[in-house]
């Protein structure tokens, strides 16, 4: 059997996925690999060939059989193949050329030269689950998956990846929220914008903020009083919602209309025809199918009111269905067929 594989860097887990010549996935059933980014660049790529072996094993497969590998990684980078400085990584990664290292450690293991294209991490998510929702239709897709940041994407009808001219396109995160609409303050952003970053209002690295502006409003919560930090009491909301917590049920569904409004507001720029909703606040192993189903129709009746009429009738909602296999499912798909990103050349 020929396969493509994928190498998802994260950062703190790496995880490997496959996808056959005829486009079927193959997935793991490993626990992903953990990674310290303090042990350096070099490390993260003996991780990234220690999974290729591991997921090449597990289906018996030799490196013979691997026809080239797709690595979905975060940005931001400087130009195709090299790392950018970033808040949340060592210093040590700055201009790190990822690319040309990962190729090299490749041939050195499977004795010849396997073609690497790499992208964006969310993005990548994105095509995965855009190729599992749209099969060989033309439909567009517009996917949005809340977790710490909300990892954004879209793929046109033709199934390539919308990502700009300097590979920063569809940061939709950093896009200003209608806080007239959603009547609250502006939440500080990881980024530095202070415009009110949609990421904050529908993220878990949002909700202390969330939490700094309701709590006087809740002087019976235990959390009004409580020596947790806020991070821990954070961490306690998505379960909290699920037994019924007035203040956590009262947040996640603040977080479904600003999504709400954020899928209408890319709706005017991008016009999809499937919004797929991923995530902490779909994830089928930490959430109830009532948390789910009720944070998926707050999100469409928000998006709704604002849609045009042909858009109501058209668009569909979706929930995500890949869960953490899809960045490295992406990165294969896109190693299988590169025109579905644009080519490395032109980014230059
Ligand atoms: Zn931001």
């Amino acid at each position: 059997m020929k396969v493509y594989l994928g190498t998802a860097s994260g950062t703190t887990k790496v995880k490997t996925a496959g996808v056959r010549l005829d486009g079927s996935f193959l997935i793991s059933k490993r626990p992903p690999l953990t990674v310290n980014l303090e042990e350096g660049t070099a490390r993260m790529v003996e991780t990234w060939i220690q999974g290729m072996e591991g997921f090449l094993e597990e289906h018996g497969l030799k490196w013979g059989d691997v026809l080239g590998v797709g690595l979905a990684i975060s940005g931001p980078f400087t130009r195709y193949g090299v790392l950018a400085e970033a808040a949340n990584l060592p210093e040590s990664f700055t201009d790190w050329e990822f690319l040309e290292d990962y190729q090299r450690a490749l041939a050195a293991v499977a004795f010849r030269r396997i073609e690497v294209v790499a992208g964006n991490d969310g993005h990548l998510d994105g095509l995965a689950e855009a190729q599992r929702f749209r099969g060989p239709k033309p439909a567009s897709v517009l996917l949005l998956s809340p977790e710490m940041g909300l990892a954004t994407a879209f793929i046109d009808r033709s199934g390539m990846l919308l990502d700009g001219d300097n590979l920063a396109g569809m940061e939709a995160a950093h896009m200003p929220a209608p806080l007239q609409r959603l009547g609250l303050p502006i939440f500080h952003c990881g980024c530095g914008r202070d415009w009110g970053c949609v990421e904050p209002y529908t993220t878990l690295s949002g909700l202390p903020q969330y939490l700094d502006h309701l709590l006087p409003q809740y002087k019976q919560h235990e959390f009004y009083r409580s020596a947790l930090s806020r991070p821990a009491q954070a961490k306690m909301l998505r379960s909290r919602a699920q037994q019924g917590d007035a203040l956590a049920l009262r947040i996640f569904k603040m977080q479904a209309q600003a999504l709400g409004y954020h899928v209408a507001s890319l709706a005017m720029a991008l016009d999809p025809q499937i919004v797929v909703i991923g995530g902490g606040v779909m994830d089928p192993d930490h959430t109830t199918q009532y948390f789910r189903d009720t944070y998926m129709e707050e999100v469409y009746q928000q998006a709704h009111v604002y849609l045009f009429p042909s858009q109501r009738r058209t668009l569909r909602l979706v929930a995500a269905t890949l869960g953490s296999n899809a960045p490295a499912l992406g990165a294969a798909l896109v190693a299988r067929t590169p025109t579905l990103m644009r080519r490395p050349e032109r980014t230059e």
